[in-house]
């Protein structure tokens, strides 16, 4: 069984208000790239990576692979426009033999071994996908573009989707072949028909957006 991890780094990251992209923004000494690089590399769940570079950006993550010595990466593309434009760039380079693809965020660098192995064991069960979650515990409400309340909504069941997900290869293949967009991988398996699974997520997978989010988690480091 072979199981491919796609790392989707091609967000431009506009947020952080950097000149270069996202996942090229300093987190402690390195890019924000490495660390979720070298987490999947070290992972025995892992067999292969495709990572997901920002358009123009190909070689220098590629650089950065080699010189972390990141062995199981097997190719580096560019991604595309939206983020489903650049799951399916990853997923091109995904062998047709290949049984399990984990989708990961590399905006999401806190990546721990548990959760890894979290997602992909329930695939046997026959899920189609498996995603972590938390649950919400804040208050939720919709607010109008005048700061006017329109609606509480009741928190009850709602979960926080995070990075990693796990999905049978041929389930994403054919998720993403379509013309849907969806904010994570596990939306468009779920527009299809899908069953997905949430199990227990990580606070510290927090997903990088603002120079705060970048400075939290380098705290963490
Ligand atoms: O934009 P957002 O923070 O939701 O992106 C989540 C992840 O998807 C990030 O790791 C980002 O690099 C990636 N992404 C991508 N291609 C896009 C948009 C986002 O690879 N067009």
């Amino acid at each position: 069984m072979s199981v491919w991890a796609i790392l989707v780094a091609a967000g431009r990251g506009e947020r952080l208000g950097l000149d270069q992209p996202k996942a090229f923004a300093k987190l402690g000494e390195e890019p924000l790239l490495a660390e979720p690089l070298r987490r999947l590399d070290d992972s025995d769940w892992i067999d292969a990576i495709v990572i997901v570079a920002p358009p123009g950006w190909e070689e220098p993550a590629i650089l950065l692979a080699e010189e972390l010595g990141c062995g199981k990466v097997s190719a580096c593309v560019a991604g595309g426009e939206r983020r489903v434009d650049s799951v399916r760039a990853g997923l091109a380079e995904v062998p047709a033999d290949a049984v399990a693809v984990l989708v990961h965020d590399a905006a999401r660098p806190l990546l721990r071994a548990e959760v890894i192995e979290r997602v992909l064991a329930p695939l046997s069960e026959g899920w189609d996908g498996v995603v972590p979650g938390l649950p919400v515990s804040d208050t939720l409400k919709r607010v109008g573009p005048d700061g006017a309340v329109a609606e509480t909504v009741p928190r009850e069941g709602l979960w926080a989707v995070q990075t990693p997900q796990a999905f049978p290869a041929d389930v994403l293949r054919r998720a993403v072949a379509g013309d849907g967009d969806a904010t994570d991988c596990a939306g468009l398996v779920e527009a299809a028909g899908g069953r997905v699974k949430v199990v227990e997520g990580d606070p510290q997978l927090l997903k990088v957006t603002t120079a705060d989010d970048l400075a939290k988690i380098g705290s963490w480091l």
